[in-house]
C-alpha cells in the first residue's frame, strides 16, 4: 500500500498542502477529487518524488510504500520513480521513437535489463489495451498514433517497468469518450496487480473506476487539505461533510 503521513507542501514560502494523511490501499484504485488549484497534482508529484524537481518546492511529512519511507535518507529518487510510475494529462510519448522503443524507454532510463524484450512489449501493450491495434506496426513512430492510442502507449511504457503503483493525473481529460472508456477498462484491469491513484474532474469516472475517494479543498489564501476520504460509495452516497456533498453533486 501507499500511504502519506502529515504531508505539507510549499512553493517558496507559500503553503499549498496541509497535513495530508491518506492511505491508498494496494491493488485498489483511489481517486483524488476536488476543485482546480487545491493541490491534487502537487500531492501526486510528492508521491513519486517529482515535487523535488521544482526548484522552489519543499515538503514535510512521510510517504510510505509498503511501510518504507520513499524520502528516507539514502533512498534515491530514481528508485521511488521506478516503483511508482506516472501518467500525465497530455500523452507524452517520444514522437519520433518507434512504438516498440517507446514501451521499452522506461527500462532504458532505469538501466534495467530485460531478457525477453518482445514478450515484455506485447504484455505491456496488451495490459494497456493497445496490442491489437499496433501489433502490425510496432516500428512506426509513437507520434503517428491518435491521442487516445498515445495515452495507452504511455500507460504501456509505465507498466513495462512493473511498478507497484501507477499515478495518473487526469489521464483522460484530453481524450474522446471511446478512448476514455478503454483507459477506464485498463485501470480496472491493472488494479489487480498495481495500486492506482487517479486524479479526475469527472465524477462519473471516479465512480466507475475507484474504490476509494479523497476530496481535496483549498480555501481562499489557504492551503489544500483533505476534507473527507472514504469508500467511493460513501463519498458519493452519504458524504459526511456538506462541502463534499456539494462538490460531488456539481454545486461548486
Ligand atoms: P487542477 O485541478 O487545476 O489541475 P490541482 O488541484 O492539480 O489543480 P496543483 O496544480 O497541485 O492543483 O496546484 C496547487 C497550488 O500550487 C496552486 O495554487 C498552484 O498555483 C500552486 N503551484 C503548482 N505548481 C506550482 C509551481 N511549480 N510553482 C508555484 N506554485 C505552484
Ligand atoms: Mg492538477
Amino acid at each position: 500500500a501507499l500511504e502519506s503521513r502529515g504531508v505539507h507542501a510549499w512553493f517558496g514560502d507559500r503553503l499549498v498542502l496541509e497535513d495530508v494523511s491518506l492511505a491508498m490501499p494496494a491493488h485498489e484504485v483511489t481517486a483524488l477529487i476536488g476543485p482546480s488549484g487545491c493541490g491534487k497534482s502537487t500531492f501526486l508529484r510528492i508521491l513519486n518524488r517529482m515535487h523535488e524537481l521544482v526548484p522552489s518546492a519543499s515538503l514535510a511529512g512521510e510517504v510510505l510504500l509498503d511501510g518504507a519511507d520513499i524520502y528516507a535518507e539514502g533512498t534515491r529518487a530514481q528508485h521511488a520513480r521506478l516503483r511508482i510510475g506516472m501518467v500525465f494529462q497530455k500523452p507524452n510519448p517520444f514522437p519520433a521513437m518507434s512504438i516498440r522503443d517507446n514501451v521499452l524507454a522506461g527500462l532504458k532510463l532505469a538501466g534495467v535489463k530485460c531478457g525477453d524484450k518482445d514478450g515484455l512489449v506485447e504484455q505491456s501493450l496488451e495490459r494497456a489495451g493497445l496490442w491489437r491495434e499496433v501489433r502490425d506496426r510496432l516500428h512506426s513512430p509513437g507520434g503517428a498514433l491518435s491521442g487516445g492510442q498515445q495515452q495507452r502507449l504511455c500507460i504501456a511504457r509505465s507498466l513495462a517497468v512493473q511498478p507497484n503503483v501507477l499515478l495518473m493525473d487526469e489521464p483522460c481529460s484530453a481524450l474522446d469518450p471511446t478512448s476514455t472508456r478503454r483507459i477506464e477498462q485498463t485501470i480496472v484491469e491493472i488494479s489487480d496487480e498495481v495500486t492506482v491513484v487517479i486524479v479526475t474532474h469527472n465524477m462519473q469516472q471516479a465512480q466507475r473506476v475507484s474504490h476509494h475517494c479523497a476530496f481535496f479543498l483549498a480555501g481562499e489564501n489557504e492551503p489544500g487539505r483533505v476534507v473527507e476520504h472514504g469508500s467511493t460509495e460513501q463519498i458519493f452516497g452519504e458524504p459526511e461533510d456538506s462541502r463534499t456533498h456539494d462538490y460531488v453533486n456539481g454545486r461548486f
